[in-house]
């Protein structure tokens, strides 16, 4: 069976979307703001927090950009109108970043004004290892403006223990994750094993600094090994959050996490470019191929 999974997996990007779109269904939160605010809503009263994203990557032009923002604005303008707790998670490269770095830089900068206006934080989501320098960048510099600012490391790449090293401050707010691009060889580990390795080091060092840690991750292993880091090391639970994307199928650690006390934040993505974020997700999982299957035929 699961041969059978990963093998429509890999060929699903060539299916008409109408045949992806059950598969997308758990992983995508609707295709506009009435929809996302209802899942918003949904997992607040579940007692999660959200942060939502607009799905999408490079943009070709400035009026496209500027598109993605004026969605942005009125995303942070609803989560603050609603009182939902929520914070945004945006791509750089969907603000301009592919185009030209001063188109992204402008852009963002109106929207943490949005942000900082309304109180709602912002995360600048990290991509492929090209923009990794300067998104960090942008993001050292959107600190100055507004602290609801945070980003991303990805424990794949060599160079982050020392990126976080040299982003430590009581402001600082850092997701960590494996990170989902593929790197070259000489720039980032392979193994899951190293993987996980860093990603264990970068949260002990960031759970141990002066920032707040968001520890994206549906590793049940990392999950645990975490939980019995912060127990031994007495780490008040108001310095970190466990982080997990919309629709993988962890609820019950999810539940378990929120029963004791921590903080949980749902990664919820949006919109009408849904295609291509969900077919990554399914190559994650091909055994959702199985599930929605079985749902579909009533197997
Ligand atoms: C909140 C959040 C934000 C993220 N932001 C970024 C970002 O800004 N930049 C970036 O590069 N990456 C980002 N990622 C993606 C991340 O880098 C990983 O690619 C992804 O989370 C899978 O890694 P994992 O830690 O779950 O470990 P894995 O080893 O991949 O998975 C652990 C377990 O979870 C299960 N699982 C994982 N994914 C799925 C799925 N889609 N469906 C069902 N089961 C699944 C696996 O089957 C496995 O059993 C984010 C992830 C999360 C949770």
């Amino acid at each position: 069976m699961s041969l059978i999974n990963t093998s429509i997996a890999a060929i699903m990007p060539y299916f008409p979307k109408w045949m992806v779109k059950p598969f997308a269904n758990p992983y995508v939160a609707g295709e506009n703001i009435v929809e996302v605010t209802k899942i918003i809503k949904s997992l607040n009263q579940q007692g999660y927090k959200s942060t939502v994203d607009i799905l999408g990557e490079f943009v070709e032009d400035e009026k496209q950009a500027s598109k993605v923002l004026k969605s942005y604005s009125k995303l942070v303008k609803t989560i603050a109108k609603e009182q939902m707790d929520s914070t945004i998670s945006v791509k750089l490269t969907h603000l301009g970043l592919g185009i030209k770095s001063k188109i992204a830089q402008k852009n963002f900068s109106k929207l943490i004004e949005v942000g900082k206006e309304n109180r709602v934080g912002i995360t600048i989501d990290m991509e492929n290892s090209p923009y990794t320098s300067e998104i960090l960048r942008i993001y050292k510099e959107s600190l100055e403006i507004f602290d609801g600012v945070g980003t991303v490391i990805q424990a794949y790449l060599f160079r982050s223990l020392n990126d976080l090293k040299a982003l430590d401050s009581n402001k600082l707010n850092l997701r960590i994750c494996k990170g989902i691009y593929n790197e070259p060889k000489d720039i980032s580990f392979q193994s899951k094993i190293d993987i996980n390795k860093n990603f264990l080091e970068l949260s002990k060092y960031l759970l141990k600094g002066k920032g707040y840690a968001c520890l994206a991750t549906h590793d049940l292993e990392l999950i645990n090994s975490i939980e019995d880091f912060v127990q031994l090391n007495k780490i008040d639970k108001s310095k970190f959050e466990f982080q997990a994307l919309h629709g993988v199928p962890i609820k019950e650690k999810l539940n378990e996490l929120k029963n004791k006390g921590y903080s949980v934040r749902i990664y919820v993505p949006y919109g009408p470019e849904w295609f291509e974020y969900s077919i990554r997700r399914i190559k994650e999982n091909p055994k959702i191929v199985s599930y929605i299957l079985k749902n579909m035929f009533k197997l």
